[in-house]
């Protein structure tokens, strides 16, 4: 149930606009989960050897693995203009793809170096997909660090993609993000078991797996990260169904009834559907949870999944909200989980880290949600800390993962307890 204090809401409430330093990944990083996920696809990071060393010391890969992933890196000569860099695009794209038969897909993806030299990327797409046309298509994003966010890879990705599907007035039910394979098939099963059956998932697994849009496509997003995706569905002529992030009991139930309600499914059916596994879920959040209640909790903006975690702890998990820091907020599609926080929230977009450090220690939260780089600092001053990443690469959506989403903050703080009675002993 909603905390009292929620009931008036964040979603019109100031937000603090910070544009100074961050600490955050690249949009590279999401290469990792979606090469995974689409099993035809490529992605050929056009870019420097940091960016060739982010992805190998990322995903673990050894050269010997064969990834669906590489870096085709720009070398000075390149970087200076005294090289024709799409010229050698074009050379390392025809070796890779005579190589590699089982290519579909090939995503050109750009970083900050290819900005720099302005290298385009859109127009050598294009010349490559005609060229190889039908056997792969090629399509290019970007995922620069140049005031980007990891999750924003992805985002950036599936804008592309849909910029790219078949026009279709065929009514259906497309649902936008990557989700590890296991909540996945979940997510299926329960759409399937309120009847629905005309549905898609973008990114597809194969390009056989045909995705198409227009005036008759109903779309919710399944991660908060998704603005530009959620824009260019508007722009292709879809309508949007927003409800808060599946997140715990509450968010899987209302993000479900949002789609029932469109299509029309009757409450029988839903609760018939829903009731069950939402128990489970709410008894299994009480037990692991137990030790969150009433701690407190404070956001760094990273992964941009912030503002409905935050309503996941906060509603269902019973925690104090000090700061919920986002890099970027997409009111429309983050507004629902928006209007069930605490009208006393501090909410900021984007950052300034040091000007959030003081408040973190003003602050002084129980758990502090944040980057890789700020952990180890802020555990070394005392403070006790979950990895924002960690949360992009777990299993944390629907009813079946809800305790273990909440376990993945009651963890840490399980953890500095046993600390302290450790030292007190
Ligand atoms: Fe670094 Fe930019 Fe390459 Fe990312 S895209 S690894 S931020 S140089």
């Amino acid at each position: 149930m909603p905390n009292e204090n929620s009931l008036a809401g964040c979603s019109s409430a100031p937000v603090l606009k910070e544009r100074g330093q961050h600490e955050v990944f690249c949009g590279l990083t999401s290469i990792i989960w979606l090469h995974r996920k689409m099993q035809d696809a490529f992605f050929l990071v056009v870019g420097s050897r940091t960016c060739a060393h982010l992805l190998q010391s990322a995903a673990g890969v050894m050269v010997f693995a064969e990834p669906r992933f590489a870096t085709a890196i720009l070398e000075e000569t390149d970087l200076a203009g005294m090289a024709d860099a799409q010229l050698e695009l074009e050379r390392t794209v025809a070796e890779l793809l005579s190589r590699r038969t089982d290519i579909k897909r090939l995503f050109l993806v750009g970083s900050c170096p290819s900005e720099v030299i302005k290298l385009d990327l859109a127009t050598a797409a294009e010349k490559l997909s005609e060229k190889y046309f039908p056997r792969v298509n090629v399509i290019n994003y970007s995922g620069s660090g140049i005031e980007t966010t990891f999750t924003q890879g992805e985002d950036a990705c599936l804008e592309a993609v849909i910029r790219g599907l078949e026009p279709s007035e065929e009514k259906q039910l497309l649902i936008l993000g990557a989700l590890p394979d296991i909540v996945h098939d979940q997510m299926l099963r329960l759409l399937d078991q309120l009847g629905l059956k005309n549905v898609s998932v973008l990114p597809q697994i194969r390009v056989e797996d045909e995705v198409a849009v227009g005036s008759n496509t109903y779309f919710i997003c399944a991660q908060p990260f998704l603005g530009a995706s959620f824009d260019e569905m508007v722009r292709r002529g879809a309508i949007p169904i927003t409800a808060p992030f599946p997140f715990g009991a509450n968010g899987t139930t209302a993000w479900l009834k949002a789609i029932a309600d469109t299509f029309g499914v009757s409450e029988n059916t839903f609760k018939a559907v829903t009731d069950a596994p939402r128990r489970r879920a709410e008894l299994a959040i009480e037990k692991v949870s137990k030790i969150l209640k009433s701690r407190s909790v404070f956001f760094f903006p990273d992964s941009q999944l912030e503002i409905p975690l935050a309503r996941f702890l906060n509603q269902e998990c019973g925690m104090n909200l000090i700061e919920v820091g986002s890099p970027y907020i997409h009111k429309t599609l983050v507004g629902p989980d928006l209007e069930l926080l605490p009208e006393t929230t501090t909410l900021s977009e984007g950052q300034d880290v040091d000007k959030q450090l003081d408040r973190l220690l003003l602050g002084a939260p129980d758990l502090t949600v944040c980057g890789l780089g700020l952990a180890n600092p802020l555990e070394a001053k005392g403070f006790t800390t979950k990895w924002a990443i960690e949360l992009v690469f777990s299993p944390i959506h629907f009813y079946e993962q809800a305790a273990d989403l909440a376990s993945l903050f009651a963890r840490p703080i399980n953890r500095s307890e046993k600390l302290k009675i450790g030292r007190v002993a």
